[in-house]
């Protein structure tokens, strides 16, 4: 008899794991078989509060009555189509997505195509590029923008990066934040800049307030495009459909993805004004993006975030969260980084990676981008007395080195 075995300890588990997939993630830290709202079970039973959502993706928790009834419908109605064909949710999603990405400059054309990563929304973004004539592009230090080879090309950590080269693009890296360095690298050989409002892998990493103004400005005084990769922080994750919007900018590119499917796999490439026209019959496809199925959970995400008003929950919650945290004193933090419900709890020692560990085995799961940095990226329906539970167990988490 063949086996088609999914039941079994972690243990057993991970032994197989480690024999059916590719070591690219290193070891599991956990097995997980179950979640509901903001909680996980381990295949030994074990209960977590889930303070990472899957990495900034499941803004709605585990199992979410009305996702799942959402794509449960559209399953079975209508699956898969294909791209020569076009469905009601894949226009409605579109739909709402241009809305979001021209929100400070109502009425201006926007058009999206439809992925499922967000590494695969950059590489849309990547031809847009192409599209303009230029060739050279802008990013920052410390960017994450995914590690298909066009995306891994406008990420800066060498680690990624070095073993893939030589990687497409004439990429110059500029500091994160610092205007006048931007505007020394803009010339009229500039094709776009990329840039996150948050960096959330480099650890929760605010640019200053005015950056993204300035970097508007600067690329349209060079003819550049300018590109927002809200990823990460999109989505109501920061507390706005967009963290950009906030400073009053209008990208000319867009890119969306982790908490737009609430874990069904989407990405989106939003272009506007005359960027939205650059790519052309021909000019790039795919096979499975926007399927109606993952548009249907888009559309069942953002409903729901704008019904049970989670934008603004997750500003409260976010600074909530953050002051409770401060509130402590304690001499190992030393700032809480971060917008909603992305924070970075910046440490005074390297430990960051010993802490979420620690958390993990206390029944937390969070994570640490960098040495100094713990991650909090929880659903946006997590409760206070849920976060609280956090807060109140990090000093005994910080005893771990
Ligand atoms: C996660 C992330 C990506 C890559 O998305 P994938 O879905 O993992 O391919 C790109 N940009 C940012 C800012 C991200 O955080």
């Amino acid at each position: 008899m063949t086996i088609t075995q999914t039941s079994g300890g972690q243990a057993e588990l991970t032994a197989r794991y480690s024999n059916a997939l590719m070591n690219t993630f290193g070891a599991p830290k956990r097995v997980f078989v179950r979640g509901e709202g903001a909680h996980l079970w381990d295949a030994d039973g074990n209960r977590y509060l889930d303070l990472l959502a899957g990495l900034a993706v499941n803004a709605l928790g585990h199992a979410h009555p009305q996702v799942l009834g959402a794509i449960s419908a559209q399953l079975s109605t209508l699956g898969h189509v294909s791209n020569f064909f076009a469905t009601p949710t894949q226009i409605a999603l579109a739909e709402r997505l241009t809305a979001f990405a021209t929100v400070n400059a109502p009425g201006l054309e926007a058009r999206v195509f439809f992925t499922n990563s967000g590494t695969e929304a950059n590489e849309a973004g990547f031809k847009i590029t192409r599209r303009t004539g230029r060739t050279r592009l802008i990013a920052a230090d410390g960017a994450f923008h995914g590690r298909t080879l066009g995306a891994l090309a406008l990420t800066a950590n060498p680690a990624y990066r070095e073993p893939f080269e030589p990687l497409p693009g004439d990429v110059t890296f500029v500091p994160y934040g610092d205007v006048d360095a931007l505007a020394a690298a803009l010339d009229d050989t500039v094709a776009a800049v990329i840039l996150e409002p948050i960096q959330g892998e480099n650890g929760v990493v605010e640019p200053p307030s005015d950056y993204l103004r300035a970097a508007r400005e600067l690329t349209t005084a060079a003819g550049a495009l300018l590109w927002i990769d809200e990823v990460q922080t999109g989505i109501g994750r920061c507390g706005a459909w967009l963290a950009s919007a906030a400073s009053g900018v209008t990208a000319d590119i867009v890119t969306f993805a982790k908490g737009l499917g609430n874990g069904f796999p989407i990405g989106a490439c939003v272009a506007t004004g005359a960027a939205a026209s650059l790519l052309g019959p021909g000019s790039h496809g795919t096979t499975f993006g926007g399927n109606p199925v993952a548009a249907a959970a888009g559309l069942a995400v953002i409903g729901i975030i704008e019904r049970d008003g989670l934008l603004d929950r997750a500003v409260a919650a976010g600074d909530r969260l953050a002051a409770e945290i401060l509130a402590l004193h304690h001499p190992l933090v030393t700032a809480v980084r971060g917008r909603g419900l992305l924070r970075g709890v910046v440490l005074a020692d390297p430990i960051a990676p010993a802490v979420a560990e620690a958390a993990l085995d206390a029944g937390f799961v969070i994570n640490a981008p960098r040495p100094h940095v713990l991650r909090l990226a929880p659903p946006l329906i997590v409760t206070d007395a849920e976060l609280d539970t956090f807060v109140a167990a990090l000093p005994g988490l910080l005893e771990h080195r």
